[in-house]
């Protein structure tokens, strides 16, 4: 038995990749799939060229497994294609730079005529000085995680959610079981490995093997806005950086990112000037960016390690993986820790991790995973006679009552409350039915973290539509439903119809 610590893209990865190889295993998360970074993310499915420069081992791993994934999980994947521009302002010389790189790499890349190219995105820069096709995609991560948690549980495998791991038992310096903390109290769970996937926690994990690796932790910001402005990925040409990619997912555009260095796993409150620095970096590739309609921002923290020291910033780390078998440093046998990486190369750290913990295992079976392909649940059928309970997302309720999961769950499985109203026409809608469905779960609780998260996520873009839309919201909640205390409403900030100028968002 193989304990698999976090159900990000990398844990769950690692628990399919060995439950397909025939070995048993439990995963643990301290909350649920997705929770951390790979529910927090651009949804890029990476060619490799935004790193070929940089960091081109990543590139070359990306690309490989960019052009994998396409034919195992075609399902979680959007094939758009993506474009490199460089405007007037970008330096050239790293344009052939970038070229040579890509080459070297094998990306394939198209150069376009830039004047087509214009005309073809007319939200784009008029300085379009040149541009290329890539092979980018967009990754649909919630559902990726799905098929993998799916995969696991059909090959033996046992997902242990809302379980946080806090010791490591050793008899005789091998690993025997790992304790974790759950709703109704400790459990304990034996095992012979224990795989350490929990991405910018994976440094607190290592602790508990007495054996810290050197982990650089880095939150990034992205701006959702409610368009599919572009139906490919647009990234900037220029060495990776701040406010250069807008990346269509579904129909919404995510623009990213920044990379600020943090201590924390858990990336702090956004800032108002962190969101207008993004939006003007925006703004020089897409300068009608205010027109849009914005609809939330959110965070992720990137896990990268830092095998070279301290780097000064993560710009600076690669976005290559490390597997570390503890036991050749200061651990116990059976401890072992997959970071950094990317959500596009899950698969292939999944592979490297599960050749060594089988090795060690003594268990001599292939991996699989570049052949098996992954699939997402039937799609539950019906009638097209009947009502959405969420409008925006066209959310029935058989959809979600097919779906034997958590209120945090339906939502990530069917993205209910996550277009443009945030949830305030069908949150306490959706609520009612899973309660009637699981009266046991604590639906108030579950609804409580759904209204903070959106609210959390909607306060720091507070202009224009989505400030009217959030007033709106307010109004709903707690003057028709009287939902929660109404003392909360009347401290809620002050609003302007206003441009996403410094004066004119209000916090
Ligand atoms: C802003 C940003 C944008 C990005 N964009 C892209 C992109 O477009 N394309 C791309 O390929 N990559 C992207 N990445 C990188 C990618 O998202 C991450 O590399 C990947 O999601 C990491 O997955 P993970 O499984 O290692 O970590 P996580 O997803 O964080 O999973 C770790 C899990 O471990 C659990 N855990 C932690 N501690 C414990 C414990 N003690 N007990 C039990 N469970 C525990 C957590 O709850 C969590 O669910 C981006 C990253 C950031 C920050």
């Amino acid at each position: 038995m193989v304990v698999v610590i976090g159900a990000g893209a990398t844990g769950l990865g690692v628990a399919r990749d060995l439950a397909l190889r025939g070995v048993k295993v439990t995963v643990v998360d301290q909350w649920e799939p997705g929770f951390g970074t790979s529910g927090r993310f651009h949804g890029l499915l990476h060619s490799g060229a935004r790193y070929v420069v940089t960091d081109p081992t990543a590139a070359e791993d990306c690309y490989r497994e960019n052009t994998l994934l396409r034919a195992v999980a075609p399902d979680a994947i959007e094939q758009t294609g993506g474009i490199f521009v460089r405007s007037e302002d970008d330096d050239p010389g790293f344009e052939q730079a970038w070229l040579k790189g890509c080459d070297r790499a094998g990306i394939p890349v198209t150069a376009l005529d830039p004047r087509a190219v214009r005309q073809r995105y007319p939200d784009l820069t008029t300085r379009v000085a040149s541009a290329y096709w890539v092979p980018d995609g967009v990754l649909e991560g919630f559902h990726l995680l799905q098929m993998l948690a799916k995969d696991v549980l059909a090959h033996d495998g046992t997902l242990l959610s809302k379980h946080r791991v806090t010791a490591i038992q050793t008899v005789n310096g091998r690993v025997t079981s790992v304790s974790a903390q759950g709703p109704n109290g400790e459990v304990e769970v034996g095992c012979d490995a224990v795989v350490n996937a929990a991405g910018p926690w994976a440094g607190a994990v290592a602790d508990l093997f007495e054996d810290p690796i050197p982990m650089h932790l880095s939150y990034g910001l992205m701006i959702l806005f409610a368009h599919r402005k572009f139906p490919v990925v647009v990234n900037r040409l220029k060495s990776p950086g701040d406010g250069d990619i807008f990346v269509p997912h579904q129909h919404v555009t995510i623009l990213g990112t920044t990379d600020v260095a943090q201590d924390s796993p858990i990336a702090p409150d956004i800032q108002a000037s962190e969101v207008l620095r993004l939006m003007d970096l925006g703004r020089e590739l897409v300068p009608g960016l205010d027109s849009w309609r914005v609809l939330r921002a959110f965070t992720g923290v990137r896990p990268l390690y830092d095998g070279q020291g301290h780097a000064a910033t993560s710009r600076e780390v690669s976005r290559d993986f490390k597997v570390i078998d503890h036991q050749r440093r200061k651990g116990p046998a059976g401890s072992f820790s997959v970071v950094g990486g990317k959500w596009t190369t899950f698969r292939l750290m999944a592979e490297r991790t599960a050749d060594i913990v089988t090795q060690y295992l003594g268990i001599s079976a292939p991996c699989v995973t570049a052949q098996v392909p992954l699939t997402l649940h039937p799609v539950t059928s019906f009638s097209a006679s009947e009502p959405y309970l969420c409008e925006c997302e066209k959310v029935s309720a058989s959809q979600l009552t097919a779906i034997d999961g958590s209120l945090s769950e339906w939502r990530t499985a069917t993205w209910f409350a996550m277009g443009p109203c945030q949830g305030t026409f069908c949150a306490h809608r959706v609520t009612a039915l899973h309660h009637a469905l699981f009266p046991s779960e604590d639906s108030g609780a579950a609804l409580q973290d759904l209204r903070a998260e959106r609210t959390k996520g909607m306060l720091p873009v507070l202009w224009g539509a989505n400030a009217r839309e959030y007033a709106l919201q307010q109004a709903v909640r707690f003057q028709t439903l009287a939902e929660g205390d109404p003392q909360w409403a009347g401290n809620s900030p002050g609003l302007k119809n206003s441009s996403p100028s410094s004066e004119g968002v209000t916090l």
